[in-house]
């Protein structure tokens, strides 16, 4: 029947008659209706009926009641699935932003539980009964890790840059160096974000080169402050100049101005330790003179999503006072996510332990390449028949989300490249990988797929395998 273009009108009420009621349908789903509630089934239902009478008007026959209510199970269990999907990043960038940068860790995991679930003290003080304030949750750690003496949390680094322009530069000058205005993945840029925060962008300098003196003879009646913005997704190299925190330090307050920075990653601790490569940290800056940082909760730090803000007492109070603080706040489960995540950095020495992000940032390649040794056979047996070859491959990973751009990480993963020249079949695969259950996200580059197995936690290893082995079809 399918073949037929348009049924004759006796053929389609023969057909539209043969399509069960939805009561009919109804009364034969009870364990849809046990699974998905009787209105969402209903809904459903009454779509599949819709669709099947579409199809009737276009010539093909009544679907059986059965194929009507095994397409209704379809339906309802993709719209009951989340869409917020988990997927194992397997891209080498461990901080990717559109992957949702920083893995928690259970400390924070846990915090963010107890803080869903239950009343909770957020601005309410238990000493005394009276009224506190949300960044007092975190606001003694912050001081301690950092050195400054106050801070506040917003609900994103953009957000924090944001306000503290906002508050501290509106209708004023901000000096910046011309080879600091960065953008960050498109939607971050510092030249908007300062129009929008009602400051007026100075540049000073050039792209390769910002000596003391640019800053210096740039200040004028109306500059409200010196900016530095961690140049996070590039490196000027070859012929460069710029002026250090404390010399921009030195010039603003030789005028009376502030010195602020924003950092972007804000690591709390010296990475060094671990071999990883140097990134500035809030402490650094603030000993250097800086008035104001600023840095994300969720990028090197490992935290929730969150924008930080720390220094002088004064400017903080300023900018808890400007009525946007209030529209950029956060909630209680970052709050209570981000305290166990400063916590775990009171003992560095179990850090890269405790804090996922550290700990995938320090997994030796050794450790990957043990994993890859173990994935092999059965994962190129999984796709046995697919025109590619499976290898085991050093390759290097990324930090991401704008630390550290120049810097990669040994690592090691498997490489798909295909047989001959059917480039086509690498698009296949990696829609194949992305339609698991959870799915696998690689990296397509040099007419291979590279899976980096940094980010597979040794815990995850069998449930990553379990599904490759049930998931592939024939190619
Ligand atoms: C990442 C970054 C931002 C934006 O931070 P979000 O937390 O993504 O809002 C701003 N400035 C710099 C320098 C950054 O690296």
């Amino acid at each position: 029947m399918a073949s037929m273009v348009h049924g004759t009108t006796s053929d389609d009420s023969t057909a539209y008659r043969a399509l069960p009621s939805l009561d009919r349908l109804l009364a034969a789903a009870p364990g849809l209706i046990e699974a998905h509630g009787r209105s969402e089934t209903t809904q459903v239902l009454r779509a599949v009926l819709a669709t099947a009478r579409q199809r009737i008007g276009e010539g093909h026959a009544a679907p059986e009641p059965g194929g009507l209510l095994r397409d209704a199970e379809t339906r309802l269990k993709a719209r009951a699935a989340p869409r917020l999907k988990r997927v194992f990043n397997l891209t080498g960038t461990v901080l990717h932003t559109n992957l949702g940068r920083a893995v928690l860790p259970d400390e924070a995991i846990a915090a963010m539980v107890d803080a869903a679930r239950s009343p909770c003290a957020l601005e309410y003080d238990v000493d005394t009964g009276g009224r506190g304030d949300r960044d007092d949750v975190v606001n003694e750690l912050l001081r301690e890790l950092t050195g400054a003496e106050a801070a506040t949390v917003v609900n994103n680094n953009a957000a924090a840059v944001f306000l503290l322009l906002n508050t501290l530069a509106q209708r004023k000058e901000v000096i910046v160096s011309r080879g600091e205005l960065v953008e960050i993945g498109g939607a971050f840029r510092v030249p908007d974000i300062m129009k929008r925060a009602g400051a007026r962008l100075v540049e000073v300098g050039c792209t390769n080169r910002t000596h003391p003196k640019d800053f210096d003879e740039a200040i004028g009646p109306r500059t409200g402050l010196l900016m530095k913005i961690h140049t996070s997704n590039y490196a000027v190299e070859g012929f460069t100049a710029s002026v250090g925190q404390a010399d921009m330090a030195r010039i603003a307050h030789a005028r009376g101005l502030p010195f602020v920075e924003d950092l972007g990653s804000g690591t709390l601790t010296d990475l060094e330790r671990w071999g990883l490569p140097h990134e500035p940290t809030p402490r650094e800056a603030i000993a250097n003179g800086a008035d104001l940082v600023s840095f994300s909760g969720d990028k090197l730090l490992g935290g929730p999503q969150a924008g930080i803000l720390v220094g002088r007492k004064d400017l903080i109070t300023k900018i808890k006072k400007n009525p946007l603080k209030r529209a950029l706040r956060v909630g209680k489960i970052t709050l209570a996510g981000l305290e166990a995540v400063l916590r775990l950095y009171r003992d560095p020495d179990t850090l890269a332990e405790r804090l996922s992000t550290l700990r995938l940032l320090t997994r030796p390649r050794d450790a990957m390449l043990a994993q890859a040794e173990r994935l092999h056979a059965p994962v190129a047996s999984a796709l046995a028949g697919w025109p590619l070859t499976v290898s085991i491959e050093p390759m290097l990973s990324q930090i991401g989300s704008g630390s550290l751009p120049v810097d990669r990480l040994p690592s090691a993963g498997l490489v798909f490249r295909p047989q001959g020249r059917k480039g086509s079949v690498l698009g296949k695969l990696e829609a194949a990988l992305r339609g698991l259950p959870v799915p696998v996200i690689g990296r397509i580059a040099d007419n291979a797929l590279h899976l980096d197995l940094r980010c597979l936690p040794p815990d995850d290893e069998a449930a990553f395998l379990t599904q490759i082995q049930a998931g592939f079809t024939p190619c």
